[in-house]
């Protein structure tokens, strides 16, 4: 709808609260729009109800927090530079919309589709409150590139679980929706706030103070809509870097995103997915040739559309039980070695370097997040994805309940990644694009002054040279936590033997083109036309109603069950 339309439109006269969760914008927030299109009165709420966090375990750290803090301030300047202001409310959501409900005298509440489960059972308890009020709900999706419910819906009910499969999807479906228009000065023209709602103080902004947290570390990513729109006009700039893209290419151990850094900003919504993706269109059909999917900048924002679709329609998608695509691995419980990951404290500078830069920053790159989880899991611990998930939720600027989950599941061979053979070094890794371990310096200063030759392994450099660069291991940082060789290939030798009892569920997340790779690779003899390939996916796809049964119901067949390491 133009502007045109919309001064023309018949205005109803509703009294609306517009919820903001996610969708921390004015462009392609279609929901925010038909609230201002449609009322006389716009109350712009958030909601903190920390309880309910609580209740669904849901973590923040304090650098995420400050960064929706910065949201919800740019937020509110924005809406006041037009009358309006942002509420912020505390407590328990639907005890809020009960009591407002009636107190501002609203009929309508418009907010963002959400697809988390914990998203969808309060909004459901929401909805009924207002049903019961007489308050009209009405909701768009806009934090995903398409209606992740429709494509669901088009794929016979259920989610497309590898990327080909999910591209093949999308084929039928054509390009996303076009990004909504931005909400103007004209849209909120004729909206105001009463003057005593206006000047409430009960809903100012909240402080970090106020939730009891302190940032150790300045920023590196200012929250808002104004800043991730800022930052993505600087990238699209650079139509060759965009046209390029490709993922793999991009380097771990640079001090600057060598990628976009824009997930902050998508995963609070600031900015939407759906208007960087048509952006990215524009400057595609200028180029005379340009990077595709799965590597392209266009097919990382598939990536995490398909994480959401893999997550609505999974049971239990973030854990490992009752979780039917996810391998059942006993894997160690094993409380310090996770503090040690955690804490940058494995004795590996690589990997310990990328967990002070989650610690610090809150962002790594994808690579490093590779590393890091991999090392964690199937690589060197043999700890579950679960506690991995658990830090990166509180840690990362990003977390993100669907795309955190997949990754981590993807990283532990747990599910969706089938090159198991393929372990990370923490030694090798990072030194194929930074060999003199510039990132390693900035990351950990206590290693700051070894030579390159030891950077990656202070344990093997001679006491001489700890003692030249002040630091000497076993007292200033420690020695390595396991030995890679010998562990990675026992993990090795036990994921292969759990894949081989659960080859129904790898199955689930594999793709016939994948399995042939997979196949060839780990045994050349192996022909791509070995009938038996389409009779274990045949297989699985009979598998399959059972297995989501079983995880409906919490467990799994116990002759998916492996016996537990001592
Ligand atoms: P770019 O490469 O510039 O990509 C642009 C956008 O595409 C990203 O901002 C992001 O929204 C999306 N994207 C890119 N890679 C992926 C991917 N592999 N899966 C899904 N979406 C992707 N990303 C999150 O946004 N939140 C998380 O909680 C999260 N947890 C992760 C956990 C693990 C163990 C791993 C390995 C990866 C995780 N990722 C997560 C995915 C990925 O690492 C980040 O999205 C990416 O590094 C963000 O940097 P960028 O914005 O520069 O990405």
């Amino acid at each position: 709808m133009t502007n045109k339309e919309v001064s023309m439109e018949v205005r109803e006269q509703h009294n609306t609260i517009h919820w903001f969760r996610k969708g921390l914008r004015f462009h392609d927030n279609p929901s925010l729009l038909h609230a201002l299109r449609t009322s006389r009165h716009v109350y712009p709420v958030f909601v903190m109800d920390l309880d309910f966090m609580k209740d669904f375990k849901i973590r923040s750290g304090a650098n995420q927090w400050r960064f929706v803090i910065e949201c919800l301030q740019d937020l509110d300047s924005r809406l006041r530079a037009y009358g309006l202001r942002l509420f912020v409310a505390r407590g328990n959501a639907e005890a809020f919309f009960a009591e407002h409900f009636r107190k501002w005298n609203i009929t309508q509440l418009t907010h963002d589709v959400e697809t988390e489960h914990y998203h969808r059972f309060r909004d459901a308890a929401v909805r009924k409150i207002a049903v019961d009020e007489g308050v009209e709900v009405v909701n768009y999706v806009a934090h995903t590139l398409y209606n992740i419910d429709k494509i669901i819906e088009y794929n016979g009910g259920t989610a497309p679980l590898t990327y080909r499969q999910f591209q093949k999807v999308l084929k039928d479906f054509g390009a996303p929706p076009q990004a909504s228009e931005t909400a103007t000065a004209e849209h909120f023209a004729s909206c105001s706030v009463p003057l005593e709602a206006l000047r409430d103080e009960r809903y100012n902004m909240v402080t970090l103070e106020e939730l009891g947290m302190r940032c150790e570390h300045p920023s590196k990513f200012v929250g808002g809509e104004t800043e991730g729109l800022r930052r993505v006009e600087k990238h699209l700039q650079n139509q060759g870097w965009v046209t390029q893209f490709e993922k793999p290419k991009t380097a771990p151990t640079s001090l600057l995103p060598s990628t976009t850094g824009l997930s902050p900003y998508f995963s609070f919504g600031c900015l939407s997915v759906r208007h960087f993706y048509h952006r990215l269109d524009k400057i595609y059909a200028k180029a005379k040739n340009h990077s595709l999917p799965p590597v392209s900048l266009q097919g990382q924002l598939l990536w995490r559309e398909f994480f959401y679709v893999a997550a609505a329609q999974t049971p239990n998608f973030v854990v490992m039980a009752g979780n039917p695509i996810c391998l059942q691995i006993p894997w160690y419980e094993n409380r310090e070695h996770l503090r040690r990951w955690r804490n940058a404290e494995t004795g590996f500078p690589w990997i310990d370097a990328i967990m002070s830069q989650l610690q610090q920053e809150g962002w790594v790159h994808h690579l490093a997040r590779h590393a890091v989880a991999c090392f964690l899991t199937r690589g060197d611990l043999w700890i579950s994805w679960e506690e991995g998930q658990k830090v990166f939720e509180e840690l990362l600027l990003d977390a993100d309940y669907s795309v955190n989950a997949g990754n981590w599941m993807w990283l532990s061979g747990s599910a969706f990644y089938h090159q198991y053979t393929r372990i990370f070094c923490p030694v090798r890794f990072g030194k194929r694009t930074d060999p003199d371990g510039t990132f390693i310096r900035a990351y950990l200063p206590v290693l700051k002054d070894f030579p390159a030759q030891y950077i990656y392994e202070p344990w093997k450099a001679p006491l001489d040279v700890q003692e030249a660069a002040g630091c000497i291991v076993g007292m200033d940082y420690p020695f390595p936590m396991v030995d890679h060789e010998i562990v990675s290939q026992q993990n090795l030798e036990l994921m292969r033997e759990i894949r081989e009892q659960q080859r129904q569920i790898t199955l689930l997340t594999l793709d016939l083109a994948d399995r042939l790779t997979t196949r060839l690779s780990l045994s050349p003899q192996s022909s791509p036309n070995d009938p038996s390939i389409n009779t274990q996916r045949e297989e699985t796809m009979r598998a399959a109603p059972v297995l989501r049964e079983a995880a409906g119901r919490g467990n799994v067949p116990s002759t998916l069950t492996t016996t537990m390491r001592s």
